[in-house]
C-alpha cells in the first residue's frame, strides 16, 4: 500500500516544500542572525535526534531573539545531554505494549494506527523520539493493523498517528481511509498532525475531499504550543478543514521557556479559537530523555491552570493532563486546592 515515491519534479508543491525543510541548525541560526554558542546549540544532540524544521514554520521565528518560543521547541540544546533521573527512552510505556501490526492500543475503544515514523518538524521534547518505528510501520504492519481493526468490534475510533500521518501522500492516505470506511463498527477517524500548522499547503483539495467523503466523523487534532505558530496561511488551512466538516482540536505541551506563563497560554487559547480550533489538551511533559530542560514543576503547572481558569471562559481552558503508563486514559492533573486558590 505504501509504495510510490515520485520523482522530485513530479511531487506536489507541499512535497517539494517539505524537501526544502531546514536540516542544518547552523544554517537556520545563521539566517536568524543568531550565534550557535549564545543559544546553546549542541551538534551532538542533533546527531542523536536529527534537526528538521519546515521553512514555513521557521519563518515565524523572530530573528535575533535567542529566547524565541518557537526556536526553543526545535533547537538541539546542550541541556539535552544531561542525564536526569526519571527521564528515559520510553516515558509512557508504549514500547512494552504488544502492537497488532501498526495498531497500538493504549485505551479501550480507540487505537492508534502508526502510519509512518516521519515528521515535518522534529520537536525536541517528543515522547516518541526514541520509538522503534522500524518494527511497527510499513506495508505488512499496516495490513495487519487494518485487519485487527476490522476484527475488533470494540474499537470505534481509530487515530491515525506516527510520526505524522499527513507526511504520507493523498493517494496512500486515501487507501487507508478507504479500508477504514469499510469497517462498520468504526464511528470516528482521528488524525493527529502538525502538518496543517507547520506546512499549511499540505491541506490540499484532495485531502479535504477524502475527509469530507469519509463515512465516519473526521477529527483533526493539531499540535500548537504557542500563538506565534499560527499565521495567516495556517488560519486559511484550518478554515478549509472546517469548511470540509472536520472537527478541529488542539493539543499542546506545557514547556518551560515556551509557554509556561499565563499570558502565553491565554493567547494560545484565544488564537486557536479564532482559528476555529478548540484547545483540548495541555499535556504535562512526558519525561523522555533529553527533555528535562522543558519540564515545568507541578506547583507551577497548578498555578498556571488556576490563572487560566480565572481569565478565560471554561471552553477556552484546555484540560491539563498527564500520560501515565498503564492508566485507562489520560490522567487529569488535579492541582491541590491550596494551589488552585492561591
Ligand atoms: S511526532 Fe509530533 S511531537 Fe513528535 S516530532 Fe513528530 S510532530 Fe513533533
Amino acid at each position: 500500500m505504501i509504495t510510490r515515491s515520485p520523482a522530485v519534479e513530479d511531487r506536489p508543491d507541499w512535497r517539494r516544500a517539505l524537501a526544502r525543510a531546514w536540516r542544518d541548525p547552523l544554517a537556520l541560526l545563521g539566517s536568524l542572525g543568531l550565534d550557535a554558542a549564545a543559544v546553546g546549540l549542541d551538534a551532538d544532540a542533533a546527531a542523536r535526534f536529527p534537526f528538521r524544521v519546515t521553512r514555513e514554520w521557521a519563518a515565524r521565528i523572530r530573528p535575533r531573539d535567542p529566547h524565541d518560543p518557537l526556536l526553543r521547541q526545535v533547537l538541539p540544546h546542550v541541556d539535552e545531554g544531561r542525564a536526569v533521573p526519571g527521564f528515559g527512552a520510553d516515558p509512557v510505556g508504549e514500547q512494552h505494549l504488544a502492537p497488532r501490526g501498526s495498531l497500538l492500543q493504549k485505551y479501550d475503544g480507540r487505537a492508534l494506527l502508526l502510519l509512518t515514523g516521519a515528521c515535518a518538524i522534529h520537536c525536541r521534547y517528543c515522547f516518541r523520539r526514541e520509538y522503534p518505528y522500524g518494527e511497527h510501520v510499513g506495508h505488512g504492519a499496516l495490513l495487519a493493523g487494518l485487519e485487527a481493526i476490522a476484527a475488533d468490534p470494540a474499537i470505534d475510533e481509530v487515530i491515525l498517528s506516527g510520526g505524522d500521518p499527513l507526511v504520507l501522500d493523498d493517494e496512500t492516505l486515501g487507501e487507508v481511509l478507504e479500508q477504514l470506511a469499510r469497517v462498520p463498527h468504526l464511528r470516528r477517524v482521528r488524525l493527529h498532525s502538525r502538518l496543517p500548522v507547520v506546512l499549511p499547503q499540505r491541506v490540499t483539495a484532495r485531502l479535504l475531499e477524502l475527509c469530507a467523503s469519509q463515512p465516519q466523523a473526521v477529527v483533526l487534532v493539531v499540535h500548537v504550543n504557542h500563538a506565534q505558530e499560527i499565521d495567516a496561511a495556517t488560519r486559511a488551512a484550518l478554515a478549509r478543514c472546517r469548511a470540509a466538516g472536520i472537527t478541529l482540536l488542539n493539543q499542546a505541551v506545557l514547556l518551560a521557556g515556551v509557554n509556561d506563563d499565563a499570558d502565553s497560554l491565554a493567547a494560545l487559547s484565544e488564537t486557536l479559537f479564532e482559528a476555529g480550533v478548540l484547545p483540548y489538551y495541555l499535556h504535562l511533559l512526558d519525561r523522555v530523555a533529553g527533555s528535562a530542560h522543558f519540564d515545568v514543576g507541578e506547583a507551577r503547572a497548578a498555578s498556571l491552570e488556576a490563572a487560566l481558569r480565572a481569565r478565560l471562559s471554561g471552553y477556552l481552558v484546555p484540560r491539563l493532563v498527564r500520560e501515565i503508563a498503564g492508566a485507562a486514559s489520560k490522567v487529569p492533573f488535579v492541582p491541590p486546592l491550596r494551589d488552585a486558590v492561591s
